[in-house]
């Protein structure tokens, strides 16, 4: 019997409450009505998606499933169901170990929660981002500290044992204190999982126009930095390990489903803008809400926007980014074994810089960067474009 492939799936659920002042994802409001039209259109997409016309189900078997947004916690526990059952009619899900579901205080309940449950959904993301209210109204989001409480309660009452929970740092008006206090109080409730990034303020989002790149309200640089270094400090001590530049986790919570982005599993994107990288070939599909309904209300022609083998050299490049962000870091030998070339003779020079800067660090097959090279990671895997 041949070994089956492993595969992610990613599921875009494009609809939330309300537009947080950030926010540059692919995501808006929409009324009942559209999302209902949605789910009918990305369960023809899952039913019949004819990328590359492969049999899903003989060739490869998912192991991870991650429903991502947008605020996917606004379906309903019937519309989660009838997409999972759409994915276990096209691919073959049996083994599945992980299903994530992104989940925002103030849109759960737990009737709700028992129903992913009951569908197969066995880790939830909560995106709380800051502990401190006047934080979360800065950042235009729609909950408090106490409905994510809330959330955080009855997710552990509808029996959920695998939790995220979604930080952020340098945001407006945030003190040192503040995103202390942020960190402990999640600490305090043992989450298995915790992200935290720092706010990158984009172009074209409401907060472009208020604060610019960097406007005088956000954290210095000096504080963002120490903001950077507690949250590892507070973190360890608490017994979560750092496996990726902005994620730590309880041992053996480590999020499989991004693992796998990391470390190059062949993954497919269902819904709209998602993107799928199948042997090497990368798709993406359209970005427009009402083009991805029409196209798909018939037989599911979804509309892909982008189509693209990458080339050798790029998906080196992946290979060296994505996998460099895990703190494990990489390994020679299956560099060698995907791309039948010496990762030393591709990347020579960047490595020996790198490793001379004290960014890097080589031990027999193994890759990594050091601290040092972590704390400037954007940097320093700038020298692996080619
Ligand atoms: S909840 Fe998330 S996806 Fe929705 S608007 Fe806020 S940041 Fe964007």
């Amino acid at each position: 019997m041949i070994d089956k492939k492993k595969l992610g799936i990613y599921v875009h659920i494009p609809f939330c409450i309300r537009k947080c002042l950030y926010c540059d994802f692919l995501s808006d409001t929409a009324d009942t009505n559209v999302r209902k039209q949605y789910i009918e259109a990305l369960v023809n997409e899952i039913c019949s998606c004819p990328l590359k016309d492969i049999d899903y189900k003989s060739q490869y078997t998912v192991d991870t499933i991650f429903f991502g947004g947008g605020t996917p916690s606004v379906l309903e526990g019937d519309q989660i169901d009838e997409i999972m059952k759409a994915l276990a009619f096209r691919f073959d899900i049996s083994k599945v170990r992980e299903v994530t579901i992104e989940c925002n205080p103030g849109t759960a309940t737990l009737d709700k929660l028992e129903s992913y449950k009951k569908s197969g959904i066995n880790r939830l993301s909560i995106g709380l981002q800051s502990a401190n209210d006047d934080e979360l109204k800065t950042l235009g989001r729609i909950h408090d500290y106490k409905q994510f409480l809330e959330t955080f309660k009855m997710a552990r009452e509808a029996g959920f044992d695998n939790i995220n929970i979604d930080l952020m740092s340098a945001i407006p008006g945030q003190s040192l204190d503040s995103y202390k206090d942020t960190l402990n109080k999640v600490i305090s409730l043992t989450p298995e999982h915790i992200s935290s990034y720092s706010l990158i303020i984009e172009e074209g989002t409401p907060f472009y126009d208020m604060y610019g790149e960097s406007g005088p309200d956000e954290p210095d640089e000096d504080t963002e930095r120490e903001m950077y270094y507690m949250t590892e400090r507070l973190l360890n001590e608490a017994g979560y390990h750092r496996y990726e530049i902005s994620n730590y986790s309880l041992e053996g919570y480590e999020c499989r489903h991004n693992s796998s982005y990391w470390t190059g599993t062949d993954y497919i994107g269902l819904g709209i803008g998602a993107a799928s990288l199948i042997d090497g070939v990368r798709y993406s599909n359209t970005s427009d809400l009402y083009s991805y309904m029409k196209a798909c209300s018939k037989a599911a022609e979804v509309l892909t926007e982008e189509y693209r083998i990458l080339s050798q050299n790029e998906r080196m490049e992946e290979f060296m980014f994505l996998g460099l962000r895990m703190i494990r870091g990489i390994s020679a030998k299956e560099f060698k074994e995907r791309f039948s070339q010496d990762i030393y003779a591709v990347y020579a020079k960047p490595l020996e810089k790198l490793v001379k800067d004290g960014l890097i660090i080589i031990n027999g097959d193994n890759i990594k960067l050091t601290s040092k090279g972590i704390d400037v990671s954007n940097t320093a895997l700038a020298n692996f474009l080619l």
